[in-house]
């Protein structure tokens, strides 16, 4: 039986590896379909503690996994499919495969929710489509952007980017905003961003030169086809939390989300069962929390382990 099973190679996975194989807990992390988690999708991360000139996702994402190497973390490739936490003995399934644990740290992160254009898939990444305002903004100074969105996520998006680009364009199924009050109050008062109401995006252009070049539309209402003119595209229309196969022995939200036990970010309704980063965090969604959370429940799992020693 192992001592720490992780689930997820993301910064929450990584980080919680290191300190279980730190602490001489020999951890065995099973990585699923993305390796490195989200990350390994953006470019450069500038804003991740202790790399002044910034580092690329991947790079960012490689270190990590050496750091837990370097301290006797075990890598299996495999999908978990379901879990019975009902005993002492915590049991994971992947397919044919049984593995058994004494604790549990699961984090595997969410997905954010894509529009599902092939023009979407293409530029992905480095050709300027983004789901992550922070990540990448940055890149898009004094540049037109828009972002695809009516929720809370979108504005905030939407306004993180006024930093940056000359003109933000939200664009939005309906003609009104899902947006908390205040979140949409700023979004509509903010010059530099402008809506545009009631459209589906139908593509976004660019794909054959790789790099963004608009965003085209169609008014739900009228029919109209207009294309913006932008470099960046960032799609906020809600992530997805990959947390189904343990949903029925943990507590989650009407959202998918884990439900981490009053008081605590990482603690689940199952002793010696932790979640740390985006599959429990809507709201921060940060490398660094994820990796702060990741660090709280290696260490909770440790002490819980010899309290029951
Ligand atoms: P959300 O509230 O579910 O909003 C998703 C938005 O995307 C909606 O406006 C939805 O349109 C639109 N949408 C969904 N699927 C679409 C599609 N296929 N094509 C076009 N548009 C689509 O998601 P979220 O904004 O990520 O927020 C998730 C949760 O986190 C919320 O509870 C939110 O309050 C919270 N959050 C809070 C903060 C904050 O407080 N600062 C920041 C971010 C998120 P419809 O409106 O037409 O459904």
């Amino acid at each position: 039986m192992e001592n720490v099973i992780i689930v997820g190679t993301g910064c929450a996975g990584l980080t919680a590896a290191i300190y279980t194989g730190r602490a001489n807990l020999n951890p065995l992390v099973i990585e699923g379909n993305q390796p490195g988690g989200q990350l390994t999708t953006t470019s450069e991360v500038e804003n991740f503690p202790g790399w002044p000139e910034g580092i690329d996702g991947y790079s960012l994402m490689d270190n990590l996994r050496k750091q837990a190497t370097r301290f006797g973390t075990r890598f299996e490739n495999n999908l978990i499919d379901s879990v019975d936490f009902s005993g002492d003995v915590k049991i994971l399934k992947a397919g044919d495969k049984t593995y058994e644990a004494k604790t549990v740290i699961i984090s595997t992160g969410a997905s954010p929710r894509l529009l599902g254009l092939d023009s979407e898939k293409k530029l992905f990444g480095t050709g300027g489509v983004s789901t992550c305002a922070t990540c990448d903004g940055a890149f898009y100074r004094d540049m037109n952007v828009v972002v695809v969105g009516g929720g809370d996520s979108a504005c905030e998006e939407a306004l993180f980017l006024t930093r940056f680009a000359s003109k933000v364009t939200l664009i939005h199924r309906r003609d009104e905003l899902r947006a908390s009050k205040i979140m949409a109050d700023r979004t509509l008062a903010n010059e530099k961003i402008e809506m545009c109401w009631d459209s589906g995006v139908t593509n976004i252009e660019g794909a054959d030169d790789g790099a963004v070049s608009g965003v085209s539309v169609k008014n739900l209402k009228t029919g109209e086809e207009k294309t913006i003119p932008c470099k960046g595209a960032f799609i906020a229309i809600g992530h997805i939390p990959n947390t189904q196969p343990f949903a029925d022995a943990l507590k989650t939200d009407e959202n998918g989300y884990f439900l981490a036990e009053p008081g605590s970010q990482i603690r689940t309704n199952v002793p010696g069962v932790y979640v740390a980063g985006d599959c429990v965090d809507h709201i921060f969604r940060q490398a660094i929390t994820a990796a702060g959370m990741g660090c709280q429940a290696a260490i909770e799992a440790e002490r819980w382990m010899a309290e029951q020693e």
